[in-house]
Formats: C-alpha cells, sequence, structure tokens
C-alpha cells in the first residue's frame, strides 16, 4: 500500500490529519477512489445508509451584499427580485410537510425587511408545524440569534466560504472576516446545530488553504458541513473566470467526512449541477444528506446564486420521486426521523 493510502486508512480510524498529509492527499489524483471508499466507509459505520431529506425554501433573492462570487449580489441589476409573504413560506411547508420532509431549511439573501420580530413569527409557526428548523439568512447579531433560537429554530448554516483571509477580504469587500468567525462562535454558544462550509475553486484559492478550511472545521466543532464548487455567475466580477471541479469538490468533502464522522454532510446541488449524477456520487463518498428544493418554480428561477442549478425544471413532487429513486438505487434509504447530529 502507497503511504498515502496508508495516510487515508489512518485517518479513517484515528479522525486525524495534518496539515501538509491533507495537502499531499489533495494533490494527488491517483488516490481518488480510495479516498471516496474510505470516507463512504466511515459514513456508513457512524450515520448509516438513511438519507436525510431537508426541504429548501429560498424565500427571498433580496440582498445587501457584494459577494463577488455570488449571482445575487446586490449589485446585479438583472436579477428579477422577489420576497415571499409568511403566508406563502407556510404554504410551501405545507407541501414539504406531504412530501414526507422532517426539516425544513429557510434561505435567503441578506434581507433587512425579514427584521427579528418577522423570522421570529415565522419561526414559530413553523415549528408548530412540527418541523425540525435550519436557517441560513446570513450574519446577523447575537440577540438576533438568540432570538431565532428561543422561538425554536434548531440549526443554521453559515459557510466560512473561505479560511484565508485575504481572500476572504478579496471576495466580500464590505465584510469581516473576524465578524464571520465570530458569528459561528455565537450560534455554536446558543445551542445550535451549527454548519459551515467553503466554496472550493474560487479565483487564487490554494489547495493549502483548502486543507485549513478542512481543519477549521474540525476545530470549530462543525455539525454540518455543506460545500460544493465555486461555479462562475454571470454579472458578477468573477464571471469570466475558472470554476472548480467536482473531483476537488468531492475530494474536500471526502476528507472532511474522515476527520468528523458523525456529522451531517449534504450532497449539494452545486455538485449535481456540474454533473447530472454529482449528487449520487457525493453520497456515495461522504455525504448523507439531500435538499431537496420545495421553492416554487419561478421563484426557484429567480434564486440565481450561480446558473444552470440542477433540478430548476423539476416540480418539486416530481423531484421527491426521482432522488427517493436514486437513493434506493445505491443501496440506501430515506429516513424518517429528524436527522439530528449523534455525537460520538
Ligand atoms: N445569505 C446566506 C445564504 C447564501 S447562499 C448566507 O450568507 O449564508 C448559500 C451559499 O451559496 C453561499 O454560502 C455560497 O457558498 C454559495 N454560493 C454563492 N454563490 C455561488 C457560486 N457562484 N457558486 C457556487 N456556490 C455559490
Amino acid at each position: 500500500m502507497t503511504d498515502l493510502k496508508k495516510i487515508i486508512q489512518n485517518a479513517a480510524a484515528s479522525h486525524e490529519l495534518s496539515a501538509e498529509q491533507i495537502i499531499a492527499v489533495l494533490k494527488d489524483d491517483s488516490i481518488n477512489d480510495f479516498l471516496f471508499s474510505a470516507a463512504d466507509k466511515v459514513r456508513e459505520k457512524y450515520v448509516g445508509d438513511e438519507v436525510h431529506l431537508r426541504g429548501l425554501i429560498e424565500f427571498s433573492n433580496i440582498c445587501k451584499c457584494s459577494c463577488k462570487y455570488c449571482g445575487i449580489r446586490k449589485e446585479n441589476t438583472s436579477v428579477q427580485r422577489y420576497r415571499m409573504t409568511e403566508q406563502e413560506i407556510l404554504s410551501l411547508a405545507q407541501y414539504a410537510k406531504e412530501y414526507g420532509y422532517k426539516t425544513i431549511v429557510l434561505q435567503s439573501g441578506e434581507d433587512s425587511f425579514f427584521s427579528k420580530e418577522k423570522m421570529v413569527s415565522i419561526i414559530k409557526k413553523i415549528k408548530d408545524m412540527g418541523f425540525a428548523l435550519t436557517l441560513s439568512i446570513g450574519e446577523k447579531t447575537y440577540e438576533e440569534y438568540k432570538a431565532y433560537k428561543d422561538a425554536g429554530a434548531d440549526r443554521y448554516l453559515l459557510r466560512i466560504e473561505t479560511t484565508d483571509k485575504n481572500l476572504y477580504q478579496k471576495m466580500h469587500p464590505d465584510m469581516s472576516f473576524e465578524n464571520r468567525i465570530n458569528c459561528l462562535k455565537n450560534l455554536k454558544k446558543l445551542g445550535y446545530e451549527t454548519g459551515t462550509g467553503c466554496l472550493v475553486g474560487l479565483p487564487e484559492q490554494s489547495i493549502e488553504s483548502l486543507a485549513h478550511d478542512i481543519l477549521f472545521f474540525k476545530e470549530l466543532d462543525a455539525d454540518m458541513i455543506g460545500l460544493g464548487p465555486f461555479i462562475p455567475a454571470p454579472d458578477t466580477p468573477l464571471a469570466e473566470e475558472n470554476g472548480g471541479t467536482l473531483t476537488i469538490a468531492l475530494k474536500v468533502m471526502a476528507l472532511t467526512r474522515l476527520l468528523l464522522p458523525d456529522i451531517n454532510i449534504p450532497a449539494t446541488t452545486a455538485m449535481e449541477t456540474l454533473e447530472p449524477d454529482g449528487r449520487l456520487k457525493a453520497l456515495q463518498s461522504g455525504a448523507n444528506v439531500v435538499m431537496p428544493n420545495v421553492t416554487d418554480k419561478s421563484c426557484k428561477q429567480k434564486y440565481t446564486i450561480y446558473p444552470g442549478k440542477a433540478g430548476l425544471n423539476n416540480t418539486p413532487e416530481a423531484y421527491k420521486l426521482s432522488i427517493t429513486s436514486k437513493i434506493k438505487s445505491i443501496g440506501r434509504k430515506i429516513s424518517n426521523n429528524y436527522g439530528f447530529r449523534n455525537k460520538f
């Protein structure tokens, strides 16, 4: 067995890797299949064969941020903006209930219209419907995060995007890296199941910094990691740049599974966007969650964080059927429970 294979095999048992070891694995593509299969086994051992489906509602694409990679950044005037009413959000949640989803994920741009009071009202009503609830609505104050938690929100997704501070500042000219870290610490402190993650393949992103991203996930003891390839979006400053590949995104994901064996890891839409069966590959390389979009078609088509998003023409019903049969076709089951992290 080669040295790299031994490193991967040891990590599958010890859940530890040094930055140098991660870099060596990321740089060598001859061991990819070995890495994916090791992550798949760790996934099976710790979180089993069940796949958790989380119903995603993209409730507003209005955003005050200028993230250079993002298609719904505020400068992009070619986006048709929308904002759902509370009633529209709740009726989508009702559909999600009928599809059997146990979790609702509420995601949006950073839209100040949704004040603390408005969010609290939506959160309470979704919780009353019997869902676990994940929020993905960006940077807020400690008081706001606390109010959402007190109202019943269970989980929060806030990707660090990159741990390379210089690159972070370049990508988010009007934001602060320290504040992002602080938000993640606050979420942990408040008892949220905290999710983070990164973009893979950003311009000027080094392999070394991806290794640090992975170690950061471990250091934070993240409960969920969502990551995907950067996909250049039209009408953004990065429109003409190269994007990330599915392979490197899967490698970062698989290494994350080796280091954090018991967490929830989604097979993300960005992965499916680059290859028709990207999600299935992800589910066989460490992932155990899928987030089917339950947003109605006209809004979903306007939530253009990147182009060509997989599933834009599917109805939520058709998607539920197709993902269920795909998951079963690889010998996996659809979970019936809320899918919280069971910490080992
Ligand atoms: N406003 C929320 C939700 C952002 S959208 C927040 O700040 O958390 C969710 C994720 O989409 C982002 O965290 C980012 O990692 C990803 N994303 C944005 N633009 C992208 C692009 N061009 N390619 C791939 N992923 C992108």
